[in-house]
């Protein structure tokens, strides 16, 4: 492609991202106006796994401030390159060991924990100059072989096991339900949220619902929506 039609195309690009971010947006209001939530209680994490620095710069030009990444190498090279930008970065995928330094010294949160022992090494790991992780529990809330996370009945224990871990702050939980769930799920992940929220007031967060289902995530009180194929496109 030679230079001009290369600089076309990315700022055709940019404004799709910046259009699909307004209709992302009115979407999520219009679902809070239906639950009587107020908009300003749903934060929208824009997923950019495998796009590009530029889709993300997109995106921040368009007011959004949180960014979801899954693969810690991909992400870590968007980091650098895009550190000029004041944006909140969110580990939302598969943890191994081995790379919990890098997330710890890198991220502002991480949705998937699911281990006491990843939690640890998180906490280890958090360099002393930043302020504690901030973290989700996994939720397997559908009992799904294929997905990562705890069972509902594990919850309990794990959150009394990290909530004194110094460097991190356990904000609530994260689950990736069933495609074809019903709202049923969400709803589920609700009532475990406000049973813990009862005993660990720092509980905040709801993290929740993705581009095929993220209004009846917040029907059922999402606080995060994590959202990437609405605003990026559908993913090669
Ligand atoms: C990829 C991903 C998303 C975004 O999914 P879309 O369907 O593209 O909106 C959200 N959460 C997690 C954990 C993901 O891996």
């Amino acid at each position: 492609m030679d230079e001009p039609a290369a600089a076309e195309l990315h700022s055709r690009m940019s404004s799709d991202v910046a259009i699909n971010i307004a209709k992302v947006r009115e979407r999520i209001g219009r679902a809070c106006i239906k639950s009587r939530r107020r908009e300003h209680d749903v934060t929208l994490l824009a997923v950019s796994k495998t796009r590009g620095a530029q889709d993300i710069r997109a995106a921040a030009a368009a007011g959004v401030t949180d960014i979801g990444e899954n693969y810690c190498q991909e992400a870590l090279e968007k980091i650098a390159v895009l550190d000029d930008l004041a944006l909140t970065w969110h580990f939302i995928g598969p943890l191994q060991s081995n790379k919990t330094r890098a997330i710890a010294e890198h991220f502002a949160w991480v949705h998937s924990v699911d281990r006491l022992k990843i939690a640890q090494r998180l906490s280890e790991q958090r360099p002393a100059h930043l302020p504690p992780l901030n973290i989700c529990l996994q939720i397997n809330i559908d009992d799904e072989a294929s997905k990562s996370g705890i069972a509902p009945v594990e919850l309990p224990n794990l959150i009394a096991a990290v909530i004194d871990l110094p460097n991190l702050r356990v904000r609530g939980l994260m689950a990736i339900p069933d495609a074809d769930n019903n709202g049923d799920s969400f709803f589920r992940l609700r009532e475990l949220f406000e049973t813990q929220r009862l005993r660990w007031p720092q509980v905040d967060t709801l993290s929740m619902g993705m581009s095929a289902d993220f209004e009846a995530a917040i029907a059922a009180g999402a606080t995060i929506v994590r959202i990437g194929t609405d605003l990026f496109g559908v993913r090669q």
